[in-house]
């Protein structure tokens, strides 16, 4: 098959400025590599972040990182995903959000590979940088060496398995991190996209109950349908919030809270709503400024735990899909990408999904 010559992308030249398409060359994947004409790619919050200049990222840039697409043509030397599924031009596939140079301490040690020497990410690089076509925002992407690749199953649709490799693995990665078992009660402060996979894995995990804080309403009825038991408004006074939670968490509170609003504010209150012994995960906070002020006595008396989850392993990539598939008539996962634009309308994307006018943005080239 023959290969097309330059693919457009959408670049930004600095925080919050339009995107323009441009058109940039195409090359033969090289070995490792493989080149994917991109289905779908979702905005995520951290696309968000970025564009506006909350978080460091190089400039003019290309965002999306939360992509699925089909293989055009394999590298040499790569012939199976992590899973050990054959992989062939044609193929629809999803892949790890990040990639690392090669193995190091942190990847085979310490068992954290997200946090490899040298790790980069998809929509995370200067569009001058080699071979460009590196995000999601665009028509094709080239999955670098040491990434993580998995082919699809057909029972998916791509609103379903896009946010993948991103949002759903991540919450896979938390769930596992706050130790959700059978019969547990869990508190979810904040109901966006990241909340509801929480929730619904909270329950596929075994939990008896999950209760979820947002303060929008319509995030709160929506949550229903994803696992959420109980909802509450955090606009209501603390010591009313925290009695309601006790009350419903019996005997003192709840086995495990998950911070996935991005606030940094909710997490005394949160950390308070625990029982003795409970565990406490953040997954939301990923802005640098996000200081706090806590009762370290608290942590010790009630013998806490506290996790911070950034990314994810690439088992929870697999675990992701495999929850998806099995989950996907028990809950809506097909209502939370409610936006598609084709690539040329990508400010108007980008609007929406800052704005929260849509809970998922998703741009098909
Ligand atoms: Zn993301």
């Amino acid at each position: 098959m023959k290969l097309p010559t330059h693919g457009r992308l959408a670049v930004y030249a600095a925080p919050n400025a339009p995107f323009v398409i441009e058109e940039h060359p195409l090359r033969t994947p090289m070995p490792g590599e493989v080149l994917v004409k991109i289905r779908m790619s979702t905005i995520c919050r951290s696309d968000i972040h970025s564009y506006q200049g909350h978080r460091p990222n190089p400039c003019p840039g290309v965002l999306g990182h939360e992509i699925i697409g089909t293989i055009v043509a394999l590298g040499a030397g790569l012939s199976h995903d992590m899973r050990g599924d054959p992989l062939a031009p044609g193929d629809r596939i999803t892949w790890s959000e990040y990639f690392i140079p090669g193995p190091d301490y942190f990847s085979e040690v310490v068992g954290l590979p997200q946090k490899a020497r040298g790790v980069d990410k998809y929509g995370h690089m200067t569009v001058t940088t080699p071979p460009h076509h590196h995000g999601g925002f665009g028509e094709y992407c080239y999955i670098l060496p040491h990434s993580w690749i998995l082919r699809l199953p057909d029972v998916l649709t791509d609103a379903e398995a896009t946010p993948l490799n991103c949002g759903v693995a991540t919450m896979i990665a938390v769930t596992e991190a706050a130790a959700i078992r059978l019969g547990q009660t869990v508190v979810i402060q904040g109901l966006g996209l990241l909340g509801l996979y929480g929730a619904a894995i909270a329950k596929a995990r075994g939990a008896r109950l999950v209760i979820g804080i947002d303060t929008l309403a319509e995030r709160r009825e929506r949550a229903a349908r994803f696992g959420v038991d109980l909802a509450f408004d955090p606009m209501m006074d603390d010591a009313t919030l925290l009695n309601e939670i006790r009350a419903a968490c019996r005997p003192e509170g709840a086995d495990a809270v998950i911070e996935v609003c991005g606030v940094p504010g909710v997490i005394p209150l949160g950390i308070e709503m625990l029982r003795i012994g409970g565990t406490y995960v953040l997954g939301g906070v990923v802005n640098p400024a996000a200081r706090v002020t806590l009762n370290a006595n608290l942590l010790l008396k009630k013998m806490l735990t506290l996790r911070g989850v950034h990314n994810y392993h690439p088992r929870n990539l697999i675990e992701a899909l495999d929850f998806v598939v099995a989950n996907r008539a028990r809950f809506p996962f097909h209502e939370l990408v409610d936006g598609i634009y084709p690539l040329d309308r990508v400010n108007e994307a980008m609007a929406d999904a800052a704005e929260r006018r849509v809970l998922r943005a998703a741009i098909t080239p």
